[in-house]
């Protein structure tokens, strides 16, 4: 009895063991990759970083540029930046949340992008990780189709890694990788501050 189950277990784990090589011998080519971390729950950054200390520790050479509203003191910024392989842009400081100047705003990102873009053209950067892109590209502040040219025209090695809220269609079909981090429960809804090593 106890032997039959055994038995039957081995058969099923041959199987899938089967499938998996399969799909592993299928998987036969290298290239940079396009990853999207899109949706509403905690998340997206954080993989982001999680993938630069892999990359590092492979010794892979990281840009960063993040397009955020406001500037906090995050401790990503003051691990990653004291990393030698490491180029950090902090690229939102300038909008101008209170005065809505709009073409201030345009300006400001259209700056942050010109940074990004050299880094996107520059082969000895393997990792990219755009922070928060896709908040300039909701407001309009950028243009969607200049964006997925640069990123189609990078080297074919080099990685980048889009975060931020409502990832353009477009976006998610040039990817590689897409992921929808869903928002099933957050602290802050339930009146707990943002915690230092949690959530900056
Ligand atoms: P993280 O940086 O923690 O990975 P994120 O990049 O997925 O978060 P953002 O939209 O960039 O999320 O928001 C950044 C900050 O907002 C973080 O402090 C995060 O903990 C917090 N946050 C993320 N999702 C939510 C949510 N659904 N409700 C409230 N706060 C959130
Ligand atoms: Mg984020």
């Amino acid at each position: 009895m106890e032997n039959e189950r055994a038995q039957r277990y081995r058969t099923r784990m041959q199987r899938k063991k089967e499938i998996i090589d399969a799909a592993i011998d299928r998987a036969d080519r290298t290239q940079g990759l396009l990853l999207i971390h899109t949706g509403n729950g905690k998340g997206k950054s954080s993989a982001a970083f999680g993938m630069i200390a892999r990359a590092l520790g492979h010794g892979l050479r990281v840009g960063v540029a993040q397009f955020i509203k406001g500037r906090s003191d995050t401790g990503e910024e003051a691990f990653f930046r004291n990393q030698p392989q490491v180029t950090w842009h902090v690229l939102g400081e300038g909008y101008t949340w209170d005065t809505q100047n709009l073409e201030r705003d345009i300006a400001t990102a259209q700056r942050g992008w010109n940074i990004a873009q050299a880094m996107l053209r520059d082969p000895t950067m393997e990792l990219i990780v755009l922070d928060e892109l896709t908040y300039p590209l909701k407001f309009g502040w950028l243009d969607l189709p200049m964006i997925l040219e640069d990123l189609k025209n990078r080297p074919v090695m080099q990685h980048v890694i889009i975060t931020g809220r409502g990832a353009p269609g477009q976006l998610c079909e040039l990817a590689d990788t897409v992921t929808d981090m869903t928002d099933i429960k957050h602290a802050f809804r339930s009146g707990i501050q943002a915690q230092k090593g949690i959530d900056l």
